[in-house]
């Protein structure tokens, strides 16, 4: 059966999801074209302000990468608006002339966001808060710094005040109303928003209306209708949406608020239909992912042929992203005469909630600070449950029903149905989560996020989720979820995610506000968060040379002696009798008992004293050789074969490459030490298949490997791809060199980073992403700026003097024994 042609206007979240209900249900029915006013592929829209912020990437937040589209065969038109439909030719065309025919059409065109018509709303620097461009726009803006007007204090205004302060900008928020976000809130639980907004330098002006926006050029400033007026370089307008209907009036389709659709979201047109923020359901439109989610999969359905499917309505809670501020809302609040209030405040704790009941049952809640409890009355809600018999201990959650349950977390999860939603963005219920654990032997998040969307979109839930598995996987996941060490309870995961969406720069920093049980941390905690803040803030973090262990303070690897090992870079593993003539002189000079070729292959002098390094250290110098770094967390050694110069089976330089990537990479700080070779032929001499990344040459160019181990652990490395030229093969081992840098958890080597993440991840990132394989790239180079310079030539020129000088630091010349011992390699 030859395929139907099925076009697509508009890229969001909606049809994405809608794409993929479609693929799983029937993959061969349509031939997909999609027209996206954005010249990009699809991301979580949602995640726009961890962008912001600086906790995520724009990579972080791809839904669908380049070869997704690839590997579904569709046709995807970017950054081409489509200005008309021609429902009798059946036929759609683009701002630059292209067109498409289609069988069936999904009109996907979102919310354009409103812009109130002020004098000056048009000046350079007004922005809205929409899109990645617009996050790019206040990203720009908040470099040059001064101070941000944003105009609305709802969900999206909040988060963009949240996210320009975090990127040091000074911020006021203008609010119309009395209270903020008050269609989401109680006045109570948004008195208590604004002051910890306000705790937080964000000034809060509420009953503010906008007057006029000033300035010449561009924008100086705000006016008020009471004649304030207040000093802006950039003003973000987020005061609500539109849904954008203007192709649909025009091709005749009916409309009301919005493109205006049956229970199947069938448009008044059979043959089109209509999803996300534009469509309008039973008079009803939408502006959060769950319904649209739910409108994508009934479409999906009756596109590929099941026909019963409908769109029902749901109350969907709202959340906001700002980190350390929580808060919960769902329902109706309004006041009303047959209607009761709940209420619970604890000022101590900077907590209130509220529960609204209307006949014996939930209509309605609201929490601010401890929302623990959110989904429980959600799942009241919606029910319509009866609560009269737990009426007195309602309103303290549900870990005080029925007297047995213990105030726990855990124990508040494991009372949740199987029905009860844990991620609401995506409708996902625990049932599912626990089956899908049980059946395909989940244990990581990333793995539940992937076989079943929980906490994918908006990652409120994500606490929740891992209570799911907490509870399914006993003991096996509460190892995983264990803090860092016992100066926190938070994981590395989360401690590099707060680094970088508080802006954390310093040790201090870090165990201030994430609140360290301990006064300085430990020898646990102190490299670590050393090697994090090194790796986000290249340039601006100065390395902590008191949270390093022995070998790398003094650049050599300490031995059960107490003496060192000392390594020089022999690049690529090559030498020359002018270097060994050095090394032979040094051995004589300084009585070094032994000299050996490492597995790297280095040559490892040992048994050098203390006091006798910086001179040892001088004389390699002056022979050109420097640090090999064999004591540290970056790269090690790029080992090689010699390749096609020397063998007869060679196929490409191996050699030559090697000392490349060698040159390339050394310098920056990773998680753990990261080791390369270079093979000239499958024949895998350098052993190329063991390694954090190994390429092997072919007659048709490089093919690149990654993940391997051979200490403790063996495991063979996972083909990433092949690539034609040695530029590329520098471009992806740098890429991926970074990316391990900003995810790895510290002493996570390669492959168990690869493991925990997913190697279609790396994949899909660094080869499959030509734009965001660049963008690590060049995080990558930024970073190597401050990293390439040759530790013992410091040394020598005097930095950290003291660590050297003989019996000054007796309890380091104990080190042997307590000390971390690294073997060269
Ligand atoms: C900063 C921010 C934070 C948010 N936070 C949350 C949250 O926490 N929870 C939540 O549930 N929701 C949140 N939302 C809302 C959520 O992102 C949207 O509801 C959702 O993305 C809408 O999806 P959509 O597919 O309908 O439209 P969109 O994602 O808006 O996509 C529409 C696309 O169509 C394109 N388009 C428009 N007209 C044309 C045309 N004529 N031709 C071709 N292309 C066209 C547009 O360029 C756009 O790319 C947030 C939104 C923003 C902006
Ligand atoms: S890997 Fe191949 S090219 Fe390299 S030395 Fe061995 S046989 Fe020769
Ligand atoms: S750790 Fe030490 S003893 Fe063990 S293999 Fe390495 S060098 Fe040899």
């Amino acid at each position: 059966m030859s395929k139907q042609r099925l076009v697509i206007i508009g890229n969001g979240m909606a049809p994405g999801r809608l794409l993929e209900h479609l693929f799983e249900a029937a993959p061969d029915a349509y031939d997909v074209t999609i027209f996206n006013a954005e010249p990009r592929v699809n991301y979580d829209r949602i995640m726009l302000s961890p962008v912001l912020s600086g906790e995520k990437t724009f990579e972080d937040i791809i839904i669908h990468g380049d070869a997704w589209y690839e590997g579904h065969g569709i046709t995807l038109h970017r950054g081409e608006k489509v200005t008309g439909i021609d429902r009798e030719a059946r036929i759609v065309t683009g701002a630059s002339g292209i067109t498409a025919a289609y069988d069936k059409l999904v009109i996907a065109t979102g919310s354009s966001p409103f812009i109130i018509p002020v004098p000056g709303h048009k000046l350079p620097g007004v922005l809205a808060y929409r899109d990645l461009d617009d996050v790019d726009g206040m990203l720009r803006a908040a470099d040059r710094g001064g101070r941000a007007v944003v105009i609305g204090g709802g969900l999206l205004g909040l988060e963009a005040a949240a996210g320009l302060k975090s990127r040091g900008m000074d911020v006021t928020v203008l609010h119309l109303m009395p209270t903020l976000m008050e269609r989401q809130l109680d006045p109570a639980a948004g008195y208590l928003l604004q002051k910890e907004l306000e705790s937080r330098g964000i000034e809060v002006r509420c009953g503010a209306n906008t007057k006029a926006i000033l300035g010449e050029r561009e924008v100086e400033g705000v006016e008020l209708e009471d004649g304030t007026i207040i000093d802006a370089s950039l003003v973000v307008m987020a005061v609500g949406i539109r849904p954008a209907v203007d192709l649909a009036r025009e091709a005749g389709l009916e409309v009301g608020r919005g493109i205006q659709t049956d229970f199947a979201m069938r448009t008044s047109d059979p043959d089109i239909f209509s999803v996300g923020e534009c469509a309008e359901v039973d008079g009803r439109v939408y502006g959060l992912v769950a319904p649209l989610y739910q409108m994508a999969k009934v479409a999906a359905e009756h596109l590929s042929g099941v026909s019963e499917a409908a769109f029902t309505h749901a109350e969907t809670p709202t959340k906001l992203k700002v980190t350390g501020i929580n808060l919960y809302s769902v329902g109706d609040f309004g006041d009303g005469p047959d209607r009761e209030d709940v209420v619970l405040r604890d000022a101590a704790r900077g907590s209130y909630r509220r529960v609204i009941l209307q006949d014996n049952r939930v209509i309605g809640a609201v929490l601010y600070g401890d929302v623990a409890d959110g989904m429980w009355y959600n799942e009241l809600l919606k029910s319509g449950e009866d609560v009269s018999k737990m009426r007195d201990t309602l309103i303290f959650g549900q870990a005080h029903q029925g007297g047995g349950v213990a105030a726990d977390p855990l124990a508040a999860v494991a009372n949740l149905s199987d029905d009860a939603e844990i991620c609401g963005c995506n409708g996902i219920c625990k049932g599912k989560i626990v089956q899908a654990i049980n059946e395909k032997g989940l244990t990581s998040l990333g793995e539940v996020r992937a076989h079943t969307k929980a906490s994918a979109s908006c990652g409120t839930c994500t606490g929740l989720v891992e209570a799911v598995m907490a509870l399914t996987l006993g003991d096996t996941f509460a190892k995983k979820a264990e803090g860092m060490c016992g100066c926190t309870d938070l994981g590395h995961g989360e401690v590099r995610r707060l680094i970088k969406a508080q802006g954390l720069k310093s040790i201090p920093a870090v165990m201030q506000e994430l609140e360290w049980k301990s006064s300085h941390g430990c020898a646990k905690c102190r490299p670590a968060l050393n090697y994090y803040l090194l790796s986000d803030w290249p340039g601006e973090y100065k390395d902590d040379q008191q949270s390093r262990f022995i070998n790398e303070r003094v650049h050599a690897n300490i031995q059960k002696d107490g003496t060192y090992s000392v390594v020089p870079r022999m690049w690529g593993g090559m030498t020359s009798s002018d270097e060994l003539r050095a090394i032979a002189d040094v051995v004589d000079k300084f009585a070094i008992p032994d000299v050996k070729v490492t597995g790297g292959q280095r040559i490892d002098l040992l048994g050098v004293k203390k006091a006798d390094l910086p001179a040892v250290w001088a004389d390699l110098n002056a022979a050109g050789l420097v640090s090999g770094h064999a004591y540290a967390k970056g790269l090690r050694t790029v080992k090689t074969c010699v390749g096609s110069t020397w063998c007869r089976f060679g196929t490409q330089d191996s050699t030559g490459l090697g000392i490349k990537l060698e040159k390339f990479l050394w310098g920056s700080w990773t998680p753990a030490k990261v080791k390369l070779a270079v093979t000239g032929c499958p024949r895998n001499c350098a052993e190329a298949t063991c390694k954090d990344i190994g390429v092997i040459c072919v007659e048709s160019g490089y093919e690149i490997v990654y993940g391997g181990a051979a200490g403790l652990h063996i495991q063979g490395t996972t083909k990433l791809g092949t690539v034609a030229t040695e530029e590329e093969v520098i471009e992806i081992a740098a890429a991926m060199t970074q990316m391990y840098r900003e995810q790895g958890f510290y002493l996570e080597r390669i492959y168990k980073w690869a493991d925990r993440v997913g190697y279609d991840t790396v994949k899909a990132a660094i080869l499959d992403d030509l734009e965001s394989r660049r963008a690590y790239y060049e995080r990558f180079v930024l970073s190597q700026k401050f990293s390439q310079s040759d530790p013992w030539s410091e040394r020598v020129s005097g930095v950290d003097k003291h660590e050297f000088k003989p019996l000054a630091v007796f309890g380091e010349d104990l080190a042997p024994a307590t000390a971390k011992v690294e073997p060269a390699e």
